[in-house]
């Protein structure tokens, strides 16, 4: 048997004799070669194909997403972001370059609008109040549309809340935060992606990358195992929490950068028998609750995000709750995404969203919580959890311009995926014409002289 190096090997031989001879790029030779099609490499493969370039986006799944960081139908999109404007940018960016994609799709006869993306809600952020005045300071500086309650007198009077004392409650009601759906933009960015002329493969996961002279020769097998080839001058690699292990020979770096953690998503409906029991006020009030950032327990434990995944149909919502702090590390990729919800994990789900829903007004126990659904998801964080988007360190130390990574894109990267498709583009056609503070000041917090800086801290040789 054959072992994959010297098939590799004879692949790389195969294709540099290829080249050499006839000087002309093979058969299956791409200009772009983009590795993933979830948030990031779909965003990434239409920017691609939207400036000209000719792209080939392969994804190991089905067209049907259904296994990987962006899985689900909700994430929550906001303007608001305490301290860092940067976050801001990246989600208005978004917002921006969604329309561009709803506008070509429309001139290309497919009726689709906004609304397939985002829905528009008040997006609830309830904190300590030591940290209300740097909460009002942003809020003003990203103008953001908001009311905000610092006392349980204000939260009564504003939003029908009882607001624990040293607690505040800020609604944000800019249009288009609230929450987006991944999976609906990924869908959206593969038929756009087509319709530029450029190719989806899916069910065709990628086994190896080299960097051979000026091109890169890329392995990858389909779900029967057979093995296909391509050559790329350029290449976006975007395969979320397999970064690591798929980089492993050209950025051995990468796998101490990123670390892949489990998260855990808990889906609860209040029972129907109560859900009809409910008022007019009980309903409005739990229909204008979600999606919340709520960390006023002053603890990371205690922290949680939740918003309704859908309706069903008398309207009885199911809401979606995790916890950013409630990440574990993984034993292994390919198992997690079946594991279930231990009892604490439900429990924690169950107890945070009753305590939650009396505080807003409605009257649930939490025996009125039933799971419908439990979900173990992945995500990659890097140290600072601020993502990366940037062209690799080569070997040498210096910039390899032809590779960009997106990857360590943590809790946070869904609102701005549309505006990491960007900058990969740019990075990739090396256009710095962008000048916008906001912009600028993106590119600077996840590309390369950060990723350098990383990579120069580990202190390991890059040189095989
Ligand atoms: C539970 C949870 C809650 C979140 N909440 C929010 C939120 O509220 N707001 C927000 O903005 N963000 C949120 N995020 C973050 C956001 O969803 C992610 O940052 C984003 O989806 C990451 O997209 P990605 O394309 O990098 O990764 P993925 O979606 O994982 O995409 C990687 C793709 O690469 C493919 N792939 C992997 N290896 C290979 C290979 N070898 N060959 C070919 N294809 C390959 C995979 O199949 C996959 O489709 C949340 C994430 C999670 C998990």
């Amino acid at each position: 048997m054959p072992t994959f190096s010297f098939i590799f090997t004879s692949i790389l031989i195969f294709f540099s004799g290829q080249l050499r001879a006839q000087d002309t790029p093979p058969e299956n030779h791409h200009e772009v070669v983009v590795i993933g099609g979830g948030l990031m490499g779909s965003a990434a493969a239409w920017q691609l194909a939207r400036d000209g370039k000719e792209v080939i986006l392969l994804e190991k799944q089905d067209h049907e997403y259904s296994q990987g960081s962006s899985k689900g139908l909700t994430r929550i999109a906001r303007s608001n972001n305490l301290a860092r404007d940067l976050w801001s940018y990246l989600h208005n960016r978004s917002v921006r370059e969604t329309a561009t994609l709803v506008n070509f799709l429309g001139n290309q006869g497919y009726a689709t609008s906004m609304s397939a993306v985002y829905r528009t809600t008040p997006v609830s952020y309830m904190g300590r109040l030591k940290v209300a005045d740097a909460v009002i300071t942003s809020s003003e500086r990203q103008k953001v549309d908001y009311k905000i309650a610092l006392t349980p007198e204000e939260g009564a009077a504003m939003f029908g809340v009882q607001l624990p004392e040293g607690v505040f409650l800020q609604r944000e009601f800019n249009e288009h935060s609230g929450t987006m759906n991944p999976e609906g933009l990924i869908s959206l960015l593969h038929k756009a992606i087509k319709l530029k002329g450029g190719t989806i493969v899916y069910n065709t996961s990628v086994s190896d990358i080299q960097r051979h002279g000026n091109h890169y020769l890329i392995a990858s097998e389909d779900q029967h195992g057979s093995e296909r080839r391509f050559t790329a001058s350029q290449v976006v690699s975007a395969a979320g929490p397999h970064t690591g292990p798929l980089l492993s020979e050209l950025a051995p770096y990468m796998d101490k950068l990123i670390t892949p953690k489990r998260v855990f998503l808990a889906f609860l409906q209040i029972s129907p028998e109560k859900y009809h029991q409910l008022d007019d006020h009980a309903r409005s009030q739990l229909k204008r609750a979600y999606p919340v950032i709520n960390s006023s327990a002053g603890t990371r434990q205690g922290s949680f995000y939740s918003m309704f995944e859908y309706s069903d149909a008398d309207g009885n919502p199911v809401i979606k709750i995790g916890g950013h702090f409630q990440r574990s590390d993984i034993n292994n990729l390919e198992d997690v995404w079946n594991q279930k919800l231990s009892v604490e994990e439900i429990r924690w789900s169950i107890e945070n969203t009753g305590r939650y829903l009396r505080m807003q007004g409605v009257p649930v126990n939490d025996e009125d919580l039933q799971l419908v659904d439990d979900v173990s998801c992945v995500y990659s964080l890097t140290r600072s959890e601020v993502p990366l988007v940037s062209q690799l360190v080569a070997p040498s130390g210096e910039m390899d311009s032809n590779f960009v990574v997106m990857a360590g894109m943590s809790g946070v990267g869904a609102k701005g995926a549309m505006t990491y498709g960007r900058i990969a583009a740019n990075l990739l056609h090396q256009d710095k014409s962008e000048n916008d503070p906001g912009y600028l000041e993106a590119v600077e917090a996840v590309g390369f002289t950060r990723l350098k800086e990383d990579v120069d801290k580990l202190h390991i040789s890059l040189e095989k």
